[in-house]
């Protein structure tokens, strides 16, 4: 195996950091092709936490990915906090039908609720919107500001929310939204390594899972929480670059069932890459994808 270390810059910055680094590792898969892995933990993570992402970068390099049942995977645009003219022309990026937009931060519901009738309206009645509060709300604030965003969310004359990623951070809290709100709840920073998930079914406090493969430890370990509990998951990135992102979409090819767009449509997030064509959706959809390495 070779390894490469890696730095692609971020265009804005997340988590507190302006951009990510790692290593690339080329493998071969059983075919006999070039097959990449990539290590790419955010600097604060523990030896152990870390480890599961080399997990999932050395399942990638030995091309131990497994079959897919379908070739291309619809992802979602991301609406941060913008005003709501510029977050209607970004929820139809890349083609993008699903748009999740970012709540709860630092703008006023009454705001937010704005911005997601803006892009309810830009993606019509055929369009799907799915709000992300990473966690930032109480339960009383959650269910009341999930009455206005899924009414806001009907104003382009679809069904309102498609569900709420992560309305709460405690996943007692996400389990109270759930038995008092109709709008589906998505667990995503509850779910980072494959038992928090076994805590989050036991509660029953998500009807989705958004699983992102490198903290999970790979797609197999993706696969089996899916296998354990049959529930819908979203696949999404840890904002790695191409290399990165193609595990995801190999995890989002092999799944049983796909029922919701996912969170792959990321590398628009970065100034630079590790592959000469970065992974970006066309029409709403990312296809089939071969990888050119310029590291
Ligand atoms: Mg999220």
């Amino acid at each position: 195996m070779e390894f490469r270390p890696f730095r692609v810059q971020l265009a804005t910055r997340f988590r507190g950091v302006t951009e990510r680094h790692g290593v690339l590792i080329r493998g071969r898969g059983p075919d006999g092709r070039d097959a990449w892995g990539e290590y790419s933990p955010f600097p604060d993570y523990t030896p152990e936490r870390a480890s599961r992402w080399w997990a999932a970068a050395m399942e990638a390099a030995r091309g131990e990915w497994p079959e897919p049942v379908r070739d291309t995977v619809p992802v979602n645009s991301i609406v941060p906090e913008l005003p709501s003219g510029r977050a209607a022309q970004l929820a139809k990026a890349g083609g993008c039908t699903t748009a999740k937009v970012k709540v709860a931060g630092t703008m006023r519901i009454i705001d937010d609720a704005r911005r997601v009738e803006a892009v309810a309206i830009a993606l019509g009645p055929e369009g799907r919107v799915r709000v992300d509060a990473n966690g930032a709300w109480d339960v009383d604030t959650a269910v009341k500001a999930l009455r206005e965003l899924d009414a806001a969310a009907r104003a382009g004359g679809g069904p309102g929310l498609e569900y709420v990623e992560q309305p709460c951070m405690r996943v007692e809290d996400l389990a109270e939204v759930r038995r008092r709100t109709h709008v589906p709840v998505a667990a995503d920073e509850s779910v980072r390594i494959p038992g928090d998930a076994d805590a989050v079914m036991r509660l029953g406090a998500a009807d989705i899972l958004v699983l992102k493969v490198a903290p999970m430890g790979g797609v197999q370990a993706c696969l089996d929480v899916v296998d354990r509990y049959d529930v819908p998951v979203v696949v999404s990135s840890a904002m790695e670059s191409s290399v990165g992102l193609l595990a995801g979409v190999a995890l989002a090819r092999a799944l049983p069932e796909l029922p919701y767009a996912c969170g792959l449509g990321t590398s628009e997030l970065l100034a630079t890459d590790t592959v000469r064509e970065p992974i970006v959706p066309h029409d709403g959809v990312i296809g089939p994808v071969t990888l050119d390495v310029i590291v």
